[in-house]
């Protein structure tokens, strides 16, 4: 299967996946139609499928668009039927949707939005994490509450260690620097922000990451590390406490 990444917008990524076996091809979080069409136009491919992590203008943009040109079903969470343009498949919690020849597991991730999902491709270890998990970041709460999303990142944390992560922006370099604010003699951490560095020097996508990077380096997936808790002079408080001074710290910053 292949993946490819699609510029939208400012910063937006929607991804391209195509399974070269069954010539099945999706689209994940369309912000727009355009560069998807030209995308499409350019391989000689014909979209099946739009997939939507959740409802935000900037992920869904492009859906009326593809699905009348191409005759594409829309795949998106069922609890939110009702504001995921043109939904056609609508996928529970722990669900199994085929593509291809790819099962995806559906994990409802909730905190961003009350309907936000996560499409796990399992046997290619792949995982579209929308606005929830971020590279050196997560996504802002606007429905849900700090707890959710915690729970959400924690359900992401079990994926196995090599899991690639597609999100929905590149913020990585506006990250780097705030979780380097705050977890200054990280190491790991260190080495990613070179990383991303020379990536962005010459424009290049630091997507995607892969879970084990993030486990390390991603101030939000460290809210149970000791070291941390030190750090930020938390010592002995609970996870939680932890995330939710580290999401005001990162809303203010
Ligand atoms: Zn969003
Ligand atoms: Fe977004």
């Amino acid at each position: 299967m292949q993946i490819t990444p699609i510029p939208c917008l400012t910063d937006n990524y929607a991804y391209i996946i195509s399974d070269n076996n069954s010539k099945i091809v999706g689209v994940v979080d369309p912000s727009e139609a355009l560069p998807i069409i030209s995308f499409l136009n350019k391989k000689n491919l014909q979209l099946s499928y739009i997939l939507n992590t959740h409802h935000h203008f900037d992920h869904i943009g492009g859906n009326a668009e593809l699905k009348k040109l191409y005759n594409a079903k829309v795949v998106g969470f069922v609890g939110d039927k009702h504001r995921i343009p043109g939904i056609d498949i609508a996928l529970k919690d722990n669900e199994k949707w085929t593509f291809g020849n790819s099962q995806v597991k559906i994990l409802h991730i909730p905190g961003h939005t009350l309907g936000h999902i996560c499409f796990f491709f399992e046997k290619e270890k792949a995982a579209f994490t929308g606005d929830t998990l971020f590279s050196l970041g997560c996504g802002r709460i606007f429905e849900g509450d700090h707890r959710q999303m915690l729970t959400s990142l924690e359900k992401i944390k079990k994926l196995p260690k090599d899991t690639k992560i597609y999100c929905g922006h590149e913020y990585t370099y506006k990250n780097a620097e705030f979780c380097i604010k705050y977890d200054n003699d990280n190491i790991d951490l260190k080495k990613q922000f070179e990383k991303v560095k020379k990536l962005r020097l010459n424009n290049l996508p630091t997507i995607p990451t892969n879970l084990e990077d993030e486990l390390k380096s991603n101030i939000f997936l460290r809210c149970d590390q000791n070291d941390l808790k030190i750090k930020l002079n938390m010592k002995n408080q609970e996870d939680f406490k932890i995330f939710k001074k580290v999401r005001d710290l990162k809303d203010s910053f």
